[in-house]
């Protein structure tokens, strides 16, 4: 048998998010086209190392390259790869996506580049502020919902839920239809549209696993829970940290909290327990939430037009740029990025309040192997110092994870994977252990059709694995 791949292979390749959450990127390829999804940085390493695997393939040879949304994961390395790399395709986004990249993408440069508190030596930079508005000007965005043809690629946007913006693509190449997931959530939340089932059916489903075959609890007990430890921290005189991606489900997270203080303005607000939104993009960002308030869902649509005024303007959340202008007297609520505490401000507010106890540190969102706020959770006696590692820190504050990650459990999940339909399943974007069980519980489920036509096949491919897939039987049009 020759190694040579046929005219009928599909070829999948993940050069990140195989087997790991971080770093997502993966190609496609069939009948001579070639199709990148996601160009994201890994949160656990810096510089180089954080990146896919670019340089198992050749990028030169992509036609199109489709991002799903702004998190850093997916998108970080996208400058890289336009600016750096002999990358020559035309490069995909929506319109919400590509205004938060742009400031998103600005602050990432600074805080792993440049400055005082550089984590990295100026040569290991990935790219500079330069590389960042080039690329900006050469990305096209498009709307959900119409088919773009592009390079004889055919594709459409979906709404996926999880964070504005967010996309899944259907892509068709040559009468194959593909499906990408990117990072995807079905529960009805505050602000966003949960992912849709497109019209037409795929052949090749692209999931994420991130929760593996794990089951979440009803969104409002998550909410009351997360009220309830927040009212009594600040009612006994602690301080809460949570630390949020600037971005994205952060402003879930205020729209809770903004109702919370309003309903209960008596204990709290006039009590002056402050809540803060620490990062430097606050400003801006909240400018691009209110002018995309139309892409969003009903009930904050309704919101919007019944009272008149912008849901994402708060009374009792006010925006910090950076600590110095925090003054630390009493009880407060923090929503600090970054979200996994790896450096900056959410990380100073960590080693400064974890030696209390009475202080809570809550962790909402999906904390990646190897940062700080996966460790944090195992509650150790003490945690390293960021700015000098000979310096360890008591730990002795409560540690809380309720999720409002915003991406499918098990049965949201496989509710979606049986709608779709298709017969091969690819499985990324979680770490080994959930995505195997995730792979063994899918083969379970589907196990009457096993030896039928429509057997239903599931991959868990590694980093630069590939996986092929024969379509001798897809009617091509020419
Ligand atoms: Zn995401």
């Amino acid at each position: 048998m020759s190694s040579q791949l046929s005219n009928t292979s599909f070829k999948f390749v993940a050069l990140g998010a195989g087997n790991e959450v971080g770093r997502s990127c993966h190609i496609l390829s069939y009948k001579g086209k070639t199709i990148m999804l996601d160009a994201g940085v890994h949160p656990a390493y810096q510089g180089m190392a954080s990146l896919p695997f670019y340089d198992d393939y050749d990028l030169s040879t992509v036609d199109i390259l489709l991002i799903s949304h702004f998190h850093l994961d997916h998108a970080a390395s996208l400058p890289y790869v336009m600016q750096r790399t002999n990358f020559k395709g035309r490069v995909f986004m929506t319109h919400p996506t590509k205004a938060i990249y742009r400031w998103l993408l600005r602050d990432f440069v600074r805080v792993t580049s440049i400055g005082e508190n550089s984590i990295l030596d100026k040569d290991d930079n990935l790219y500079t502020d330069e590389d960042l508005v080039e690329s900006f000007d050469r990305i096209e965005t498009i709307d959900f919902h119409s088919t773009v043809e592009a390079n004889g690629i055919k594709f459409t946007a979906f709404h996926a839920g999880h964070v504005l913006g967010a996309a899944m693509f259907q892509i068709e190449i040559a009468g194959l239809k593909v499906l990408f997931t990117g990072d995807y959530s079905r529960e009805l939340d505050r602000h966003l549209n949960s992912a849709e089932v497109p019209p037409l059916p795929s052949d090749v489903l692209i999931v994420e696993s991130t929760f593996g075959t794990a089951t979440h609890e009803p969104r409002l007990n998550r909410e009351k829970k997360l009220t309830q430890i927040i009212h009594s921290t600040v009612a006994k005189g602690g301080r809460v940290l949570m630390p949020v991606f600037a971005l994205g489900r952060a402003q879930e997270l205020m729209l809770i909290l903004e109702e919370y203080w309003t309903q209960h303005a008596e204990e709290l607000a006039s009590n002056q327990v402050p809540i803060y939104y620490a990062s430097d993009l606050a400003r801006k960002c909240m400018n691009v939430f209110q002018t995309y308030v139309n892409m969003m869902n009903d009930d904050i649509r309704k919101k919007f037009r019944d009272s008149q005024t912008n849901p994402f303007i708060f009374k009792h959340i006010s925006y910090l740029k950076n600590l110095d202008e925090f003054q630390d007297f009493g009880p407060s609520v923090m929503l600090a990025s970054p979200g996994m505490l790896q450096s900056g401000i959410s990380r100073d507010l960590l080693e400064k309040w974890c030696p209390e106890e009475k202080n809570l540190v809550l962790i909402t969102g999906y904390s990646v192997e190897g940062t700080m706020a996966k460790y944090i959770m195992l509650e150790p006696d003490t945690i390293p110092s960021v700015n000098n590692p000979d310096l360890t820190i008591p730990r002795r504050c409560q540690v809380e994870e309720i999720s409002f990650a915003a991406h499918v459990d098990f049965q949201e999940n496989l509710e979606f994977i049986e709608k779709i339909n298709a017969t091969n399943i690819i499985l990324v974007h979680g770490e080994s252990n959930p995505m195997g069980r995730l792979k063994s519980a899918l083969l379970s489920n589907f196990a009457s059709l096993k030896g039928t036509p429509e057997e239903v096949h599931v991959y868990n491919p590694r980093n630069s694995v590939d996986v092929v897939l024969e379509y001798k039987g897809v009617k091509v049009a020419k």
